[in-house]
Parts: structure tokens; sequence; C-alpha cells
């Protein structure tokens, strides 16, 4: 069987670099599922469709091939065969993707491809909805979060450290309005399993929030 490790929370809250130092600690493979989403999202905005016409977004989405492959241990997302993880990172992509992931549509189109990259690996796997909907079963369940303050400056750095300009008060804004959307939609909303680990990194490392996972959280016989 293999062992599931289901990470959520609100945007920036650091899921994915605490994500994938795990992994790497115990040999698992990292599913970020966010750029799933992402990759639909920039399909959306790169055909210049509105994230508010469902209509058109029923129709595109059958136009729309997903994969994930790994290449030396790191996800790559194909859109339709194209490797887009050079393209998702943008705030305007998280933006569409928050957007368009409300959609009934959108969620069931990539459910099965987590729940089988989940079922035939030992996954550590961050999203929104894992804990609650995609890996109801998983073994650990860590609900991670952080201040709005403390994600927004995260992101910022990590912004920075890439060259991209940008501004920590939009960025702030940007995620308050995503965890909005996130939380209050109607599908799968963001919100802590009621066996998961609340763990609030606000005031800790990077390091620190992997070393309480890995010692307290996490048994692998
Ligand atoms: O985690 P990341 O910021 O890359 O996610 C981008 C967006 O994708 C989120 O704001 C959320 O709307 C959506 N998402 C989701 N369910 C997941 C993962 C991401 O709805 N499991």
């Amino acid at each position: 069987m293999a062992y599931n490790v289901a990470i959520d929370g609100p945007a920036g809250a650091g899921k994915s670099t605490i994500a994938k130092k795990l992994a790497e600690k115990i040999n698992f493979i990292y599913v970020d599922t966010g750029a799933m989403y992402r990759a639909i999202g920039l399909f959306i905005l790169r055909n210049n469709i509105s994230y508010d016409d469902v209509e058109a977004i029923k129709s595109a989405i059958n136009d729309i091939d997903i994969k994930i492959e790994y290449k030396d241990n790191k996800q790559l997302v194909l859109l339709n065969g194209e490797n887009v993880n050079d393209f998702i990172r943008e705030e305007k992509v998280g933006i569409y993707a928050s957007k368009t992931s409300k959609y009934e549509c959108v969620r069931s189109k990539l459910l099965d491809l987590q729940k089988e990259l989940a079922r035939t690996n030992d996954v550590i796997m961050d999203g929104r909805d894992i804990g609650t909907t995609v890996l109801p079963d998983a073994d650990v369940k860590i609900y991670l979060t952080a201040s709005s303050k403390t994600r927004a400056k995260r992101r910022y750095d990590e912004l920075v450290a890439k060259g991209v300009e940008c501004d920590i008060n939009v960025i702030e804004k940007d995620i308050i309005q995503r965890d909005e959307q996130d939380m209050n939609r109607e599908i799968s909303p963001l919100r802590q399993a009621e066996d998961a680990h609340l763990v609030d990194s606000s005031d800790m490392t990077i390091d620190e929030v992997v070393n309480y996972i890995l010692e307290n959280l996490i048994k692998i016989h």
C-alpha cells in the first residue's frame, strides 16, 4: 500500500517548499496539485477566455490534456504536451487558477489524475482539498498556515530572488483575495480536515517545520 501525506493550506504558507524537502528526505514523490490548476489557468489565459465564462471554460476543458512527469525528482506539468513549468508561477496565472478552480468541470478533470498518482506511489501531495476530497484516507494530514503578512513576505522574497519586480502590498492583497475565493467556493473549499494536524509556520523556519513533521507526524515503518 502506498503511503500518502496530504498537505493543505492557504496560498504562500510554505506548502510546496516544505513538501519538496520532506519528499526528498523520505524518498517520496512530491505532487504539486496547484501546478495542475495553474496549467489550466494558463490555458484559459492564453486563449483569451474570461474566467467568469463558465460555458466557454466547459467547452475549452475538452481541449485540455494535463499530464505529470518526473525528471530528476522534479515534477513537470505537461499542458497538451508542452512543459509549462516556467510559465505557471506568475501571480496572474495564480489568479486565473483560483478563479477557474471553483468550476466542477475543472476539478473533475484533475481529480482522477491526482488519486491515481497517490494510489501508485508514496506521495507528499499538497493543495487545498487533498485531506478533505482527494485523499480522505491519507496516512497523515497536515493543515499548514501562516499569517497573511508572513505569507506575502515569503512570496515577495521568492519573486525578488528570481529577479521579478513586485510590490509586497499587492502580493498580500492578491493572497487575501485568493484565500477568500478558495475558502468560500461551493465545491471542495479550502478547509482543515477534521483529522488534520494544524501547523502554524508564522514563527518557524522551513527547517523547523520539516523537522517537526518528520519527528512527530510521519510514521513510516
Ligand atoms: O498552490 P497554488 O498557489 O499553486 O494553487 C493555485 C490555485 O489552484 C489555488 O489558489 C487554488 O484555487 C487552486 N487549487 C485548488 N485545489 C488544489 C490546489 C490548488 O483549488 N488542490
